[in-house]
């Protein structure tokens, strides 16, 4: 059992705020800010490179917190400034020639679906959308179906950003490995989230966020990079961190997954980010999971049956993501009526994700996103409020 007060004393503000903010960005615990914090006291004291050199070892740490957390090698892991660069760099990187077909799903990010427009228009890739099956998730058997001897790519987000269903990431792992296609898997939502074992759902690619389920500081996040599939991948851009200048006309890549990280970054972030995968696991993350579960299905229930309010979350498991509607009161406006009461939810419009909610008919859905430090007590305040 989970000590949430204990939990809760580690995150000062839900003293202040109901936090149903999550998917946006969760609030950081104190070790967390501590280790942010900490790093930029001692680069004002010391200096910049002094303050790195003095922390190797907490550096050092955050490819083997990661690995502990995906189930991975250390040397499979990069530091990124936030999820969608980690992804990119993977992405842009790809073996892809004119004529290669890539499957993908509505539920894709929609930062991901442009990339795949722009370099499908670049390089002449094409793109097929799997349908849906009837919950909303993406459907295996038509998966397998749309494979032909062209396609090369699965690109799949796990949790999308617009609702609280889980993407069958191990059964899309199955049909990848059995057609040799490359799996590109968007954790953006589920890590921090849901107990995640890179080995078990057999991707190549993996991208995640520090901000969100993670609890870490914004302007961070990762990409984990298969150890056979390293050199698949040529680095859209590369440094001196990420390659050696060995003569005048020849380089090398770094051997590991480093080779997609710049040299400057965010040194205090990068610490805060092991920091929270430390907390996380120290937690564990089936412990996580399973109050995330219980806490969706609490708020599910109760804004079930709350007289004009429509839930619009798909998926045969569905996680801590909760999307709906209220009837005569606007997303955006429930927000801001929300937020007066200090209460923090977010909103999804449609330009995010754009073929889905055409699809279901939805222009903006509110989206409140729980985590393992929320309470019952909470969904109850927050229901109260909410029906006004
Ligand atoms: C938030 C999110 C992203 C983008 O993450 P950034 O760190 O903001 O780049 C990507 N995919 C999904 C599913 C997300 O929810």
């Amino acid at each position: 059992m989970l000590d949430i007060c204990a939990l809760r004393a580690d995150t000062p503000a839900c003293q202040t705020v109901l936090h149903f903010n999550n998917a946006g960005a969760a609030l950081m615990p104190t070790p967390v800010f501590n280790a942010v914090t900490n790093h930029l006291t001692l680069e004002q004291n010391i200096g910049g490179y002094e303050a790195a050199r003095a922390t190797q070892e907490d550096q050092a740490a955050f490819y083997t917190e990661f690995a502990a957390l995906l189930n991975a090698d250390p040397d499979e892991i990069a530091y990124a400034e936030n999820a969608t660069r980690a992804w990119d760099m993977a992405f842009y990187g790809l073996p892809l020639n004119p004529g290669d077909r890539i499957l993908t799903h509505a539920s894709d990010y929609v930062s991901n679906m442009l990339a795949l427009l722009q370099q499908a228009q670049r390089r002449g890739l094409h793109i097929d959308l799997v349908p849906s099956n009837a919950s909303g998730q993406i459907d295996i058997a038509a998966l397998e179906a749309l494979i032909t001897p062209r396609t090369r790519l699965i690109s799949l987000t796990h949790v999308p950003t617009q609702g609280g269903l889980i993407n069958p990431a191990v059964e899309v792992g199955r049909i990848a490995k059995k057609y040799g296609l490359i799996y590109l898997l968007d954790a953006c939502q589920s890590v921090g989230q849901l107990a995640l074992n890179v080995r078990t759902v057999g991707c190549d690619i993996l991208s995640g966020t520090g901000r969100k389920f993670l609890r870490g500081p914004r302007g961070t996040g990762f990409l984990y990079v298969r150890k056979g599939f390293l050199d698949q991948i040529d680095p859209p851009f590369i440094d001196l961190h990420s390659a050696t200048w060995t003569g005048p006309g020849t380089y090398t890549l770094d051997p590991t997954a480093k080779r997609f990280e710049n040299w400057e970054s965010f040194v205090a972030g990068r610490i805060g980010l092991m920091q929270a995968v430390r907390y996380a696991r120290q937690i564990g993350l089936e412990n996580i999971e399973l109050r995330i579960s219980m806490l969706a299905s609490a708020l599910r229930f109760a804004l079930g049956s709350t007289p004009g309010i429509t839930l619009h979350d798909q998926g045969a498991q569905k996680c801590g993501i909760i999307t709906f509607t209220k009837q005569g009161e606007d997303p955006e406006q429930i927000r801001a009526r929300l937020h007066k009461s200090q209460i923090n939810v977010s909103t999804t419009q449609r330009s995010s994700a754009l073929i889905d909610f055409d699809a279901r008919g939805i222009t903006s859905l509110v989206r409140a996103s729980v985590h393992y430090y929320n309470t019952e007590a909470e969904i109850g305040r927050f229901v109260d409020v909410l029906s006004g």
